[in-house]
């Protein structure tokens, strides 16, 4: 089965948003193991989506709209679909009941119009909209099937997630499971990556691997399909020990998992706590820790060293070390990790320091970044990194650094 993806909406066109639901949708189908073909964006004009309708329904099996369900007069996608087709709309009393309790629910009035909303094509599957009004369906005729879905993210993604995507499954011949992991990495480039896998990724067919870079880190999503689910999953268990055994130095987490929740979760398994000596990333990466619930169980504390007084007021970095070697030293960042976890009393110290750019500081360029990482009873580690980017990504791409030595320092714990 193939599919096309109809936007409709003026304001796509006028560059106002983004057409995210089709980048969702098509994320979704992909992992089904539908194709989707073409992304077409049109206006709330009715001659043209018409066009738009005739021209995808010679070229795609199924045609998934998003947009133009709601009240008001612009939304037209429903009555030009059944104008198109020949068919003609019906009174859905389920959704019409819903949008009148919504209404009472709210304490406000039912204007006419919003009856509108639960007409549907007639004959149509519908699927709850259990976020907002207007209900999606999914008509069948001919050689085409035709799944309405409202525009706004809220409403669309979960109809699709909870029912869309189910009568889609019902439409397919072939009853298949599809099972998916994204496996997770960090410090690697995607190049190398895809280098480092090639034999895997050229002989790919069932399961498949998607890589994906975006913010320094990479992803590969595994997809298998089969009728069985255990088989499924068995695939992409074998195929992840295949990968994990080549670039398992570079894996952090699965699926949806951040750097600092893997860290996070890693601290507090292990019994450690930690404290921040933040010079360029001036408090990002204790920030990053904050976000999550149970922080308090492993962060002691950190200060923020940004002037050179204060690197050697409050964590006692040698006046001599800053004027032999400056505050972006290697000889620095150990000071600043030693200082802070004796400072808080914590079993690791981790510490910032480096030039966050545009300019170049102290004769060394924009990017230059030291890490150290103190861990009582140990020797104390620092990692140089060079970075290429504008001051605020080489800001967040150190503190992921920093998450990502630690990860590895607590893995060997
Ligand atoms: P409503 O009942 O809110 O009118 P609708 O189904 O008629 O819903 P539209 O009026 O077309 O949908 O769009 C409502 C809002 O949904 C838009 O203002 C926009 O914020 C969002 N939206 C619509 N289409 C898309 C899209 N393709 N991608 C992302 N967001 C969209």
């Amino acid at each position: 089965m193939n599919a096309e993806i109809i936007a409709v909406g003026s304001e796509l066109l006028l560059g106002q948003i983004v057409n995210s639901n089709a980048q969702y949708i098509s994320e979704q189908l992909a992992e089904m193991g539908v194709d989707v073909y073409y992304h077409t964006s049109v206006g709330d004009n009715p001659g043209r989506l018409q066009h738009a309708i005739e021209v995808a329904k010679k070229r795609s099996d199924l045609l998934i709209f998003t947009g133009g369900l709601g009240p008001t007069k612009d939304d037209l996608t429903k009555e030009t679909i059944a104008k198109a087709l020949g068919t003609t709309l019906s009174m859905d009393t389920d959704a019409l009941e819903s949008i009148k309790n919504y209404f009472q629910k709210v304490n406000r009035e039912m204007t006419p119009n919003n009856e509108k909303q639960a007409l549907i094509l007639t004959g149509a599957h519908v699927l709850k909209n259990e976020q907002g009004m207007a209900p999606g369906m999914l008509l069948k005729k001919g050689a085409n099937a035709y799944m309405l879905l409202p525009g706004p993210p809220s409403e669309m993604r979960p109809m699709f997630h909870k029912y869309g995507k189910q009568a889609i499954q019902n439409l397919m011949k072939k009853k298949e499971v599809i099972y998916s992991r994204v496996l997770r990495f960090f410090g690697i480039g995607e190049a190398h990556l895809e280098t480092e896998l090639e034999h895997l990724i050229d002989q790919q067919t069932n399961p498949t691997i998607a890589p994906l870079a975006g913010d320094g880190e990479v992803t590969l999503r595994l997809t298998a399909k089969h009728e069985s689910k255990s088989i499924a999953e068995s695939l992409v268990n074998a195929l992840e020990k295949e990968i994990l055994q080549i670039v398992g130095e570079y894996f952090y987490g699965y699926d949806t998992d951040s750097l600092v929740e893997v860290g996070l979760k890693l601290l507090k398994q292990k019994g450690v706590t930690l404290s921040c000596a933040e010079s360029l990333t001036g408090g990002l990466f204790q920030a990053q820790l904050t976000s999550i619930p149970g922080a308090s169980e492993v962060l002691a504390g950190g200060v923020v060293c940004y002037q050179d007084a204060v690197k050697k007021k409050v964590l006692s970095v040698k006046s001599d070390t800053l004027k032999r070697h400056s505050a972006v030293s290697e000889q620095c960042a150990v000071e600043l990790a030693d200082n802070v976890r004796e400072l808080f009393s914590t079993d690791i110290g981790i510490s910032f320091t480096g030039v966050a750019g545009p300019d170049p500081l102290e004769g060394k360029p924009a990017g230059t970044v030291w890490i150290g990482l103190s861990v009582k009873g140990g020797t104390t580690k620092t990692f140089l990194l060079n970075l290429g980017g504008g001051r605020n990504g080489n800001r967040m791409r150190t503190a992921k650094y920093g998450w990502h030595y630690l990860i590895k320092e607590l893995s060997q714990v």
